[in-house]
């Protein structure tokens, strides 16, 4: 069984000198068996260096990391089980494909005709298999990190780890990988971790998905629960293109009705709560509040509605399949709507709107958790 698990697991670079810094702060994860786990966050959020601890790369300076029921603490990264594929390939530039691929597996000491049987089958797994005299200089990026994959698969681990691994490739054959690295993993039925910053990726590929910042963990989740239900505001920004929008209130009540009041001097809107928002703003009380919708849940009219609020239409940007409107409510707070297509707004137009309830959230301002 290759589960992985990090129990209170810290890293501080530098420890007790001067420029100490504590990159990953006292973080919990199981990771189960045969999962495909995704890191995600931005730059500088600790993920690579999660990665490299579980890697053995990085010294741990807290916490226990286990794999299976082995505490992996101290234990040499050749022998954790373990296979790591990085962002720049590492291929040796003077060997073929063949040796680059065996070359872990000859300083073992694996029987030269189990080395044979397990390139060839990596090769074929990978389509590589007419490539194997050549040297790296003359493949593609694509194919490159296949052979990085490849000397992975050889090494049969009980755990893949990949850093970043696609963020070599043009845009075109990152999705194509995407993909690849998918298939492997119901092909190889091994535990994958996986970081990025890129959240296309994280989506597509996690079974779950590990969201962290400064180096602490905002939640993990499957990865429409991640979309659906965001336990924070950072979630709930970070996943999903563009953006959730953000609306800066407090909640508040008249005549018998509760109201998100938006910040602002000039006409600022009210918006009369319904269902779980209601809850959710009888919780909260007078404390200020955060009103979060997408792009794709806001209903954009030119005529106006109940309830509805009205907007300006700024910038229209046509994506293809649908068009973006950026706009701007009357006290001046900019957000963005999806629209199909084809549609009739103009710009500077006032249009009126409708935020799809059942699937906004209100957050705290102050600690910036769901309510
Ligand atoms: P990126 O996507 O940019 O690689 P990341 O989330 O993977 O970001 P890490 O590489 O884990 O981030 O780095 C986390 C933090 O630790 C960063 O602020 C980084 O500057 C710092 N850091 C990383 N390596 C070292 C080091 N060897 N010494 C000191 N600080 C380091």
């Amino acid at each position: 069984m290759a589960t992985v698990t990090l129990s209170k697991l810290d890293k501080t670079y530098s420890p007790g000198k001067k420029d100490s810094f504590r990159a990953v702060k006292g973080i919990d994860l199981e990771i189960r068996d045969k999962e495909f786990m995704v890191f995600v966050g931005p730059s500088g959020c600790g993920k690579s260096t999660t990665l490299r601890m579980i890697a053995g790369l990085e010294e741990i300076t807290g916490g226990i990391l286990k794999i299976g029921e082995q505490i992996m603490n101290d234990v040499e990264p050749k022998n954790r089980g373990i296979a790591m594929v990085f962002q720049n390939y590492a291929l040796y530039p003077h060997m073929t494909l063949f040796d680059n691929m065996a070359f872990g597996l000859k300083l073992n000491k694996t029987p030269r005709d189990e080395i044979k049987r397990r390139v060839d089958e990596a090769a074929d797994i990978l389509g590589l298999t007419s490539m194997l005299d050549r040297k790296p200089k003359a493949l593609s990026g694509g194919q490159r990190q296949r052979v990085a994959v490849g000397r992975a698969i050889v090494r049969k681990p009980d755990v893949f780890l990949f850093d970043e691994p696609l963020s070599n490739l043009d845009a075109k054959m990152r999705v194509q990988m995407r993909t690849e690295i998918s298939r492997l993993h119901a092909r190889l039925d091994a535990t994958m971790i996986y970081v990025t910053h890129d959240q296309v990726e994280a989506m597509t590929m996690g079974d779950r998905i590990c969201v962290m910042k400064d180096g602490n963990i905002m939640q993990v989740d499957e990865p429409l629960q991640l979309y659906n239900n965001p336990k924070n505001m950072f979630v709930a920004g970070f996943i999903g293109s563009p953006p959730m929008n953000f609306f800066d209130g407090k909640c508040v009540e008249a005549n018998g009705t509760t109201y998100f009041e938006e910040a602002g001097e000039t006409e600022p809107f009210r918006l009369a709560l319904k269902g779980q928002l209601l809850s959710a703003a009888q919780k909260q009380g007078t404390k200020s509040a955060v009103f979060g919708v997408r792009p794709e849940h806001i209903t954009v009219s030119d005529t106006i509605g109940e309830d509805s609020i009205a907007a300006i239409i700024d910038v229209s940007e046509p994506m293809g399949a649908e068009t973006y409107l950026y706009l701007n409510t009357l006290a001046g707070h900019s957000f963005i709507a999806k629209v199909e297509a084809e549609h009739a707004f103009k710009i500077g137009q006032t249009v009126h709107l409708k935020f799809n309830q059942e699937r906004a959230a209100l957050f705290d301002r102050e600690s910036e958790n769901l309510i």
